[in-house]
């Protein structure tokens, strides 16, 4: 890039100049920044913290899993004293885990930074606001660009009622700031993110109630894949309630006093989570003076190339809506780089896998079930149930299922589900078959090491193959 408004392009004169102009510097934004200075473009990334990564890296993924590994490890030592070892129950040094989480993250957060040097792309701190179609103002400078990536992201999403200025009540980014481990949590979200993080306040000791507006935990998800987790942590947890809402909380010094609808008996908290879903930050960097479209819910609508309406201005990430997941970000921020270099890519992935690292975990990619019925997409499922896996059995994870969707006409996979111990590990084997357009007999034919778990996918192939020996016979008819 160049100083003082140089450079070969024709855009207006600024302070800094831009081939390319990335908004945003979590998963999505990096990776656009990073790919297109390797196709050897001058590159400005714009983030408006001092740590890059974005949710990602910083309060999102990354200590999210950081504290799951730690709950897994204390879950499992608990489930061994059922099979003859006993461990002392844990003693938690929050300042400890804390400090742990906090380094994990800054070891990547670190390293986004070294690699941003590496590749010379120029980073300004700073929060960004269009100021025109070729222009971005960052604190007094201003960044002109040939070619802009927004890349702004999403922010937990604010119920009404709740007191969310009273600092009892979390959202995401604060729960992982493990301030303590209140005596009683109430979890308001039964997705993926307040079920994680349930996860991990139920293993350090805290008394977990979870409500969810929906029927289900996971809504969207299939209801077989949620079963086994909603069996574990209706275990586990103080109550689980479907199909309720929180009607109004009151706040004050002896707790949080929380009302539901329906017949849910009224409760006094610690604190409560709030996560029902992320929201797109495309309102708030004056996109409207760059002239690009910005929907209602503040989404930015592109096309399968990343542009906007403004050809040289694209979009990526959780901004553009579809499941809001760091793999999709960076999918995307990699087709998007290319185009801008010149490459004729489009995005046009099969599948985009969606985990929940709880215990056990739950994941899936391509069509589910669900979507399958509602579209009227013809389809065959397959499942294989872990209770006749030896390896789920000696690892205390009978409770898994593996299930495959098959196109009856093709035999092709069109979606699979797993949930059970790393069925996010798991997963990636169906999501290479979904994008090869692998078959039933491809799957079941690969040779799967014995015993794993992901002889699972194998098996479920034979079961959809109908060549399975690991299951008991189909029952003949009476003529054989
Ligand atoms: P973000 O990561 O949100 O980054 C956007 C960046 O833009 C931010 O750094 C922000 O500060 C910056 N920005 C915004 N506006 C401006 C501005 N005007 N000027 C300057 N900078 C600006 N996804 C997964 O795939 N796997 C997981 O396990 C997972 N776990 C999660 C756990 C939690 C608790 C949360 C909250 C999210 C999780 N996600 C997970 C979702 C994932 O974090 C997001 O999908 C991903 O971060 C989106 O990447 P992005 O690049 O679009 O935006």
């Amino acid at each position: 890039m160049s100083v003082e408004g140089g450079g070969e392009s024709e855009a207006p004169q600024g302070d800094v100049h831009a081939q390319v102009l990335v908004l945003g510097s979590g998963p999505g934004g990096y990776t656009a920044a990073f790919r297109a200075a390797d196709l050897g473009l001058d590159v400005v990334l714009v983030e408006r913290y001092p740590s890059l990564g974005g949710v990602c890296l910083n309060v999102g993924c990354i200590p999210s899993k950081a504290l799951l590994h730690v709950a897994k490890v204390i879950a499992d030592a608990q489930a061994t004293s059922e099979h003859g070892v006993s461990f002392a129950g844990p003693e938690i040094d929050l300042d400890a885990l804390r400090a742990w989480k906090d380094s994990v993250v800054k070891r990547l957060t670190g390293g986004v930074s070294g690699l941003a040097k590496a590749r010379r792309v120029q980073v300004l701190e700073g929060g960004g606001r269009f100021t025109g179609p070729h222009a971005l103002a960052v604190g007094d400078k201003t960044v002109t660009f040939d070619h802009a990536v927004v890349a702004a992201g999403s922010r937990a999403i604010e119920l009404p009622g709740i007191p969310h200025d009273d600092e009892r009540v979390m959202d995401s980014t604060d729960a992982l700031e493990l301030a303590d481990i209140p005596k009683r949590l109430l979890v308001v979200g039964g997705g993926i993110i307040g079920l994680e993080l349930a996860c991990v306040y139920d293993a350090l000791g805290s008394e977990v109630t979870v409500v969810e507006l929906a029927d289900q935990l996971i809504p969207g998800c299939d209801p077989d894949l949620v079963k086994p987790l909603h069996q574990r942590i209706a275990g586990r947890y103080a109550a689980i309630h479907l199909e309720t809402r929180v009607e109004s909380v009151k706040a004050d010094e002896k707790g949080l006093y929380v009302t539901f609808t329906g017949h849910v008996a009224d409760a006094t908290f610690e604190r409560i989570l709030v996560a029902v879903g992320r929201e797109p930050n495309g309102g708030d960097m004056g996109l409207d003076a760059a002239g690009v479209n910005v929907d209602e819910r503040g989404f930015v609508p592109v096309d399968e190339r990343g542009r906007t309406n403004v050809e040289h201005i694209h979009a990526i990430g959780d901004v553009v809506g579809g499941p809001m997941l760091a793999h999709k970000a960076t999918y995307e921020a990699r087709i998007t780089a290319e185009v801008i270099a010149g490459h004729d890519v489009i995005f046009d992935a099969r599948g985009i896998p969606a985990v929940a690292y709880t215990d056990p975990e739950v994941a899936w990619v391509g069509l589910t079930e669900l979507q399958a019925r509602e579209r009227d997409i013809a389809h065959e499922v397959a499942s294989f149930p872990w209770q006749a896996s030896g390896r789920a059995l000696s690892m205390n994870a009978g409770e898994g299922l593996t299930k495959l969707l098959i196109e009856p006409q093709t035999r092709r996979l069109i979606g699979a589900g797993i949930v059970g111990a790393n069925a996010g590990e798991l997963i990636a084997e169906t999501g290479l078959g979904l994008e090869m357009g692998a078959d039933a007999q491809d799957l079941g034919l690969t040779i799967h090491a014995h015993p794993t778990l992901s002889e699972t996918v194998a098996f479920a192939a034979e079961v959809a193959e109908g060549t399975i020996t690991d299951l008991p016979p189909k029952r003949r008819s009476p003529r054989g």
